[in-house]
């Protein structure tokens, strides 16, 4: 495949998981990608050199930085918003601060990166942020700061999307279920939890997700915005 030659990609979150298979699936369709990381720079150089694709690092938790780095990226096609990070456990015991840098994280970051984006977009650009299908649904206690996080990004892309829709530019969110990254292993502990409820008994793969990710950034997805798009093997159903 070779649809995004001469295009210009910035993932956020690209060393690991779902982020490198985008990154991966970007390179391999002929884009110039940019990918950043926080904590994972041999993972991320070994990315880079793998894909010709470029790794900086870039705390998504400093919006700051994140503005800088969207900024100095030049006119960019497509933004892809991956960096994420869950915080799980009785909201009566967790750390404050922990769910004030997973809220700068995973909510304050793709506002701010979306809209310093915007700026330069042309028209036919595309902002794609992953959410998750527990921005829909909280199947299990332990998790409504994540779920509150990725419900606050569906209103964002809604909002958004009207925004930026007269420059023609699409703004959407991708809301993977369960997936096999360091994240949420295969075989880790949400294994016995998640797939009961599932309609595939199983895991999906990061490239899955990436697909989907392609697909909203091609051509065929022009009239697509401000729509959540759910991958998750049948959990929300
Ligand atoms: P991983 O934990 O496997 O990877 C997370 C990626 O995000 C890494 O590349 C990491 O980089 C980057 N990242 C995390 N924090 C920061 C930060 N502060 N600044 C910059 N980059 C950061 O997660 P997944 O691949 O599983 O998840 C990716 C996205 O998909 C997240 O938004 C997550 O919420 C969402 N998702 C995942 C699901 C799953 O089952 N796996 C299900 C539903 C949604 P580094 O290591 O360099 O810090």
């Amino acid at each position: 495949m070779a649809g995004f030659q001469g295009k210009s990609v910035l993932v956020l979150g690209g060393s690991r998981g779902i982020g490198a298979a985008i990154v991966r699936r970007f390179a391999a369709d002929g884009a110039a990608v940019t990918f950043t990381y926080a904590g994972s720079k041999d993972a991320a150089e070994r990315l880079a050199g793998e894909t010709g694709s470029t790794a900086v690092v870039t705390d998504s938790a400093d919006r700051d930085a994140v503005i800088a780095r969207v900024r100095d990226s030049g006119p960019l096609d497509v933004l892809v918003v991956n960096a994420g990070v869950v915080v799980f456990g009785d909201p009566l015991d967790l750390d404050p601060d922990a769910v004030d840098r997973l809220i700068r994280i995973n909510v304050a970051a793709p506002y701010h990166a979306a809209v310093e984006a915007a700026r330069r977009m042309p028209e036919g650009g595309r902002i794609i942020v992953i959410g998750s299908v527990n921005g829909d649904r909280s199947a299990f206690p332990g998790i409504s700061a994540y779920a509150m996080s990725k419900s606050a990004v569906q209103g964002m892309a809604r909002g958004l999307a009207r925004d930026f829709g007269p420059r023609g530019i699409t703004v959407n969110v991708v809301q993977p279920g369960p997936i096999d990254t360091d994240m949420n292993p295969a075989d880790g502990p949400f294994k016995d939890l998640v797939h009961p409820a599932m309609a595939f008994k199983r895991h999906g793969r990061p490239e899955d997700v990436a697909g989907m990710v392609a697909w909203l950034a091609g051509p065929e997805a022009g009239f697509v915005t401000g729509a959540m798009h759910t991958i998750d093997g049948g959990f929300g159903a």
